[in-house]
């Protein structure tokens, strides 16, 4: 009966819903390693671009 206040969002990783309480805690990830792996992931492809250029 309208009690739901927890929020959730798909992970960025695995899309795997990720609930949240507090908005200026935001989580965009399930967990820390899907986070360390997107920006890995984002840092080689910064490098690939760099010796692309
Ligand atoms: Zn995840």
């Amino acid at each position: 009966m309208g009690e739901q206040r927890m929020r959730t969002k798909p992970c960025k990783w695995c899309r795997q819903p990720v609930a949240y309480r507090s908005w200026w805690r935001s989580r965009r990830y399930c967990n820390r390693w899907h986070q360390t792996r997107k920006r890995i992931s984002r840092i080689l492809e910064l490098f690939g671009e760099a010796a692309s250029a």
